[in-house]
């Protein structure tokens, strides 16, 4: 009998394309086999992100077609995870009663029980009960891995749904991090991210006799044979303290990249946004990551348009990316989010200011990453190959220890570390050719 085929489609941040990494390894151990196409699938699967309203209709258009195509094979299953799904648990079923299963972020392993027993009813599963490191992973490429440390977070922004939706943060056993990057190393993965929604925050609710910092977990997980490059995501300014700054300095394999969310340069704003920091000691956390890695690539979150958002708080925040000048930046327009504190608060701007403040602020975000993407011209950069560049297929794409992206002339398989000399650079990639005598693993 032919394998059963599943086709997943995943919406939102690296914590979500993890879990969908795992859901479909998950169901290749089961003996489904991936579809390349939603309308060839058996099963149909979301794995969904509740950061946006705007998320939110980009989904239910995508929910729409499962729902025809169920309609057109009524044996189909149709199933919903990730962070809308758990913001929906209470009305899932009752909004849309073709779906036949729901589950939340610490719940993927729930799928597999709910597609092996025989009743077919459809089935909600929302409580955060495990990691999910310890099932199965189909990762994108070979060579990189994502490995969750964390689950949830303490903080409190008044624009943020995700507290709510991953409920308190939960740090995963450190020895439990470690096997599993051993793992990974021993399967051909060169470059770890780790992942939380605060990883620099991680360790502090393990039990004391288990505790250890960030840092030290950074440490064990450079120490691990093959891992060249080690990234995490997402910090928080707050916790962005001095032994994870000198780590970056002195571990082999800690890359020289750091992402810095701002949000807003005004304090005022911050304030607002419940952010816990403000401008002063955001620019002391740069300040201290200059002076230990004066080399840094620095990226970053940026929101534009928050309630109340004055022309003059807008200007500091163009004061901070040009000061700060970042290497790349992530711009978003304030859009309220139903449940949470910023959607109710008063002062809310037009779209137009919104809209027209956003061009202002890309302006000063991609000048100064050009300016600063020139320090790199003329020198040689270790570049990891991810594949053939997006842009001329007949060049090659990979990554610098800088999270820069890289298109180039060479001859590399992905997968391989080489030497790229680096002619030019734009705000948002490098160009250059590969050294011919260039290192292979
Ligand atoms: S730190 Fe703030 S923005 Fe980030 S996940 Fe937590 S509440 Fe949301």
């Amino acid at each position: 009998m032919a394998a059963k085929r599943y086709h997943v489609t995943t919406f939102g941040c690296q914590m979500n394309e993890h879990d969908s990494e795992r859901m479909k390894g998950m169901l290749d151990s089961l003996g489904y086999a991936e579809a390349s196409e939603r309308s060839e699938a058996d099963l149909i699967l979301f794995n969904t992100c509740s950061i946006r309203e705007s998320a939110d209709s980009r989904f239910i258009a995508h929910l729409g077609e499962a729902k025809r195509l169920k309609s057109e094979d009524p044996a189909r299953v149709v199933g919903v995870g990730g962070c809308w799904a758990q913001s929906v648990k209470d009305e899932v079923f009752r909004r849309f009663p073709f779906v036949d299963v729901a589950f939340g972020p610490g719940q993927i392993h729930r799928l597999a029980e709910f597609l092996t027993s025989d009743s077919l009813s459809a089935q909600g599963y929302f409580e955060f009960e495990d990691f999910a490191g310890h099932l199965p992973m189909k990762r994108a490429r070979e060579f990189q891995g994502w490995i969750q440390i964390s689950q949830g977070c303490n903080c409190a922004c008044s624009y943020c749904i995700v507290p709510s939706t991953r409920g308190r943060e939960q740090s995963r056993d450190p020895d439990e991090v470690l096997a599993e990057v051993e793992r990974l190393a021993a399967d051909g993965v060169l470059e770890v991210t780790l992942l939380g929604q605060n990883v620099n925050s991680y360790g502090r609710d393990l039990a004391l006799e288990r505790r250890i910092s960030f840092s030290e977990l950074l440490a064990r997980v450079d120490a691990v044979e093959g891992i060249e490059r080690l990234r995490y995501t997402s910090p928080h300014p707050k916790d962005m303290k001095e032994d994870v700054v000198r780590a970056h300095a002195e571990l082999r394999s800690l890359c020289q990249h750091i992402h810095l969310p701002l949000q807003s340069g005004s304090s005022a704003v911050l304030k607002r946004m419940r952010r816990t920091y403000d401008r002063r000691r955001y620019m002391d956390r740069v300040a201290l990551i200059r002076e230990h890695v004066p080399d840094c690539a620095l990226t970053t979150d940026i929101i534009v348009g928050f309630p109340g958002e004055t022309e003059e708080d807008f200007a500091e925040t163009l004061e901070v990316a040009e000061e700060v000048g970042y290497d790349g930046a992530f711009t978003f327009v304030f859009s309220p989010r139903r449940g949470t504190e910023a959607a109710e608060m008063e002062g809310m701007l037009p779209h137009a200011v919104k809209r027209e403040r956003m061009q202002r602020l890309v302006e000063v975000v991609q000048r100064r990453a050009t300016e600063r993407g020139q320090r790199f011209v003329g020198r040689t950069m270790e570049v990891l190959v991810e594949g053939p560049s997006r842009n001329d297929p007949a060049r090659l794409r990979g990554r610098t220890r800088h999270n820069k992206t890289v298109n180039f002339d060479g001859t590399a398989a992905p997968g391989e570390l080489v030497d790229v000399e680096i002619t030019g650079a734009t705000s948002t990639t490098l160009s250059g050719a590969e050294r011919l005598l260039s290192r292979a693993l």
